[in-house]
């Protein structure tokens, strides 16, 4: 057989790829190249993983120079100066409280790692009948079992059903159009579904439950802000029952939302927070889990020359990617990276809601530089008009994302007013173009 497609792509319709590849094969600041040439402006970093714009030239020489160094180190009872280098930076640029970093490879693992920490915890200190996670509606925490499973999007469950994890429940998601279409920024209304939580409290009983994850803002949902007061109410009931907060940040970390973390813009520090994607700008696959003190302490019992948590990665701590790392948090703070996305943030809000009115576009929604554009989908093909426009960008030389008909954008933290410009007058001339 000619395996010229033998590329099973991710999170692809592969056979529409194939008659039509999409092809990259190079990328500078905020274009990528074709491999017929094209230049294309990037409107999504990346995967919301490369904020700083692609092939930074200190990270890049960051990690040619570490290559060469030291190419990679056993991680187990050893480590690297890299890996512990980069942890002080994190837990550094953490919320006060959060001291201990476990590296993974991905958002994946990170959820799952988070997961597995919460369990630990819980039996450590004499709770192991805490074994139950709690997710919502609509969540995404990647697509390992422990992810999939307290995650909430349909499609991303329904063909792995049977082998969901046994003592996972949702709380129910925050979105509600007939209150908070086209709100800027976080929806005055909702604050009170966190309230949901202590219906799953009452369920089940606050001692079966371990944990509960959330985006601070929900991401591959199609950007789903939390109503003012919603966060902080999570934290609260999370505290009356003893059960851990764990924030995924894989996206909403580094800058995203105009501060290092999520839990630094909304004041809601949670107990574990999961990281990946621009802890090394996406240059090297690697991710981060930060775990509050308290936490950390409570598994290190028992004889010193004992394994306290069984878990890790051949890979976590990886030096190359642990230098890209600490390349990146370099340029973070030089540029003043976080807050050029929160001044740029009111500039993409306008930029954004502008496309109120377009053909199709039911409702705008933003947050830090996360924007999403709802598109009503057609009569019994869910999804292929968001791609038709996903497609129709392409052509035209901008790079967005389609998570079904809810337009993605995720620009980067340098970005210019012109660049969101065009990103958004090519959105305008698809959505006028498609049926
Ligand atoms: N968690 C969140 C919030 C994400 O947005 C993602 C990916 O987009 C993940 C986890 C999974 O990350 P990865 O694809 O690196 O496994």
């Amino acid at each position: 057989m000619n395996h010229d497609q033998a590329f099973w792509l991710p999170y692809t319709a592969n056979r529409a790829f194939w008659k039509a590849p999409r092809v990259i094969t190079g990328a500078r600041g905020h274009y990528y190249t074709t491999d017929d040439g094209r230049q294309l402006l990037d409107g999504f970093s990346g995967l919301w993983t490369s904020g700083l714009g692609h092939c930074h030239p200190r990270i890049v020489a960051a990690v040619q120079a570490q290559v060469g160094t030291l190419d990679y180190g056993m991680g187990f009872q050893v480590s690297n100066d890299r890996a512990i280098a980069l942890a002080a930076e994190v837990a550094t640029m953490a919320p006060a409280g959060l001291e201990r970093v476990f590296f993974t490879n991905s958002g994946s693992e990170s959820a799952d790692t988070a997961l597995k920490i919460a369990l630990a915890y819980h039996r450590a200190r004499g709770e192991g009948q805490r074994t139950r996670l709690i997710g919502r509606e609509r969540g995404y925490h990647g697509v390992n079992f422990g992810g999939m499973s307290v995650g909430g999007i349909p499609g991303n469950r329904k063909v792995f059903s049977a082998a969901l994890l046994p003592g996972v429940d949702h709380i129910r998601h925050t979105y509600s159009p007939a209150d908070m279409a086209y709100s800027r920024g976080q929806p005055v209304w909702g604050a009170q579904l966190a309230e949901d939580l202590e219906r799953l409290v009452a369920l089940h009983d606050a001692s079966n439950i371990a944990a509960l994850i959330v985006e601070p803002v929900s991401g591959s949902t199609g950007i789903l802000v939390p109503p003012i007061g919603y966060l902080q109410r999570l934290r609260e009931i999370c505290d009356k029952y003893g059960i851990l907060l764990i924030f995924d940040e894989v996206i909403t970390a580094f800058g995203r939302v105009g501060a290092p973390f999520a839990a630094a813009r909304f004041g809601v520090t949670p107990d574990i927070i999961t990281t990946a994607k621009g802890l090394t700008n996406g240059v090297i696959p690697m991710g981060a889990v930060i775990v509050r003190e308290q936490v950390y302490q409570a598994l290190m019992q028992g004889p010193e020359h004992a394994v306290e948590l069984f878990h890790g990665y051949t890979y976590s701590g990886h030096p190359v990617a642990a230098a890209a790392g600490l390349a990146t948090f370099e340029v973070y703070r030089e540029e003043d990276s976080f807050a050029r996305a929160r001044a740029l943030e009111p500039v993409f809000e306008e930029a954004i809601h502008a496309l109120k009115g377009e053909p199709h576009v039911v409702d705008i929604r933003n947050f830090g530089l996360m924007g999403g554009i709802e598109l009503a989908p057609r009569a019994g093909a869910p999804g292929e008009r968001g791609f038709e426009v996903f497609l129709k960008c392409f052509e035209a030389g901008v790079v967005i994302r389609n998570g079904g008909d809810i337009l993605q954008f995720s620009p980067f933290l340098d970005s210019t007013p012109d660049e969101l410009g065009r990103i958004f007058d090519t959105v305008r001339t698809a959505l006028r173009s498609v049926a």
